[in-house]
């Protein structure tokens, strides 16, 4: 056989190979841990977290409450049970708490809110999930007034999952935080993506740890771990949530295994998530160009949500990438959304623009 055969057999295999390569663009959670990740879970000292003597999971919430500024922190299985933790450590049942329309401890942790704190929620008509300091003072109800529920806790997320990865104002924050203090709130920041927000912002996680009571970030996100979420606050509200999380049935044992992971995260995947959020720009100005695109809303980081035309259904081009090995997810109202991840690496990314511009309706 001569040389340029052979080429050409493997150039026909590789491209084979790209066309069968599956892009999972669903969500930044999909990630599975890397060689390296796993050989630092493996080499993890370990013990019973549950009588506070796993050194890995010690070593994760110094290091984590360091990082914020904030006196200490307490690892849990799921951002969703930091969260649920959080609330139940601000209120009481019947207060309300206030949120936007679009905040994932609203619409996405099963009514939890209810279930596990009996509060209700005001919701905020924001932009991208992000509302100002006049829309939360409007929010908030007079606390001399018995017969409208009792406001006792702000939340905000940073960066918003349903507003499309956007990233607050810090000077916003503040002014929100000063309300908080005036009428006597709770703050809690849900940071699951705070990560991005400090990359593509350029902040210090202490500038956070100064204006929030509470602050929950994940692990299992764009730092690629495959489980794990932190809550930050002081002394006294650790204590606490250590009793709560136990209610919750979220101690666990030789949990150091995932504590290592995190420690491993963020030594190595958080300064990369720039990447992310760059492959999303560069996601957001290919679907802007094309012709059954109707709306690509603005790109912050690693989120992209975007609209096509209202004569092809959303179905079918879910369909069609389907065919083609990419996974992406509807967020109902014909929005669709992308989030590029730490797996999704540069041979996807060339791979998936030229599926985009090869699509024709
Ligand atoms: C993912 C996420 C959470 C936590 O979700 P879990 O899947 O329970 O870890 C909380 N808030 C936001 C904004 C999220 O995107």
């Amino acid at each position: 056989m001569d040389l340029q055969l052979a080429l050409q057999i493997l150039m026909n295999f590789v491209i084979k190979l790209l066309r069968t390569m599956d892009i999972n663009l669903i969500s930044d959670t999909v990630t599975k841990p890397s060689k390296k990740m796993l050989k630092s879970m493996m080499d993890a000292k370990v013990g019973d977290d549950v009588f506070k003597e796993d050194p890995s999971v010690n070593k994760l919430e110094n290091k984590v409450a360091k990082m914020f500024g904030m006196d200490s922190a307490l690892f849990f299985p799921s951002g969703t049970m930091t969260n649920q933790t959080a609330i139940k450590l601000h209120t009481n049942p019947g207060d309300q708490l206030i949120c936007d329309k679009y905040a994932h401890v609203y619409n996405y942790e099963g009514g939890g809110v209810s279930f596990n704190s009996g509060v209700s929620c005001k919701l905020i008509d924001g932009e991208r999930g992000m509302f100002n300091n006049e829309q939360l003072v409007k929010a908030i109800n007079p606390p001399d007034f018995y017969h409208s529920p009792k406001t006792s806790l702000v939340c905000i997320e940073n960066t918003t999952n349903k507003g499309g990865g956007a990233c607050w104002n810090l000077n916003e924050l503040k002014l929100i935080k000063k309300t908080c203090l005036e009428n006597n709130l709770s703050y809690h920041l849900d940071g699951a993506r705070i990560w991005n927000a400090l990359i593509k912002m350029n902040q210090d996680p202490k500038d956070y740890g100064l204006i929030f009571d509470s602050i929950s970030i994940c692990l299992s996100k764009g730092l690629g771990c495959p489980a794990g979420s932190v809550l930050i606050g002081s002394h006294e509200l650790i204590e606490r949530a250590i009793r709560v999380r136990k209610i919750l049935g979220g101690g666990m044992r030789q949990v150091g295994y995932l504590a290592a992971c995190g420690i491993y995260a963020l030594e190595n995947n958080f300064l990369r998530l720039s990447e992310d959020h760059l492959k999303a720009i560069e996601i957001e100005k290919t679907l802007s160009k094309l012709s059954y695109i109707k709306k690509v809303e603005p790109v912050e980081t690693n989120i992209v949500i975007f609209e096509i035309n209202s004569k092809i259904s959303s179905q079918l081009f879910l369909e069609r990438l389907k065919n083609k090995g990419v996974k992406i997810i509807s967020m109902g109202d014909n929005k669709l959304r992308v989030v590029t991840h730490l797996d999704y690496d540069n041979l996807m990314h060339s791979r998936f623009l030229e599926i985009l511009n090869d699509l024709r309706f």
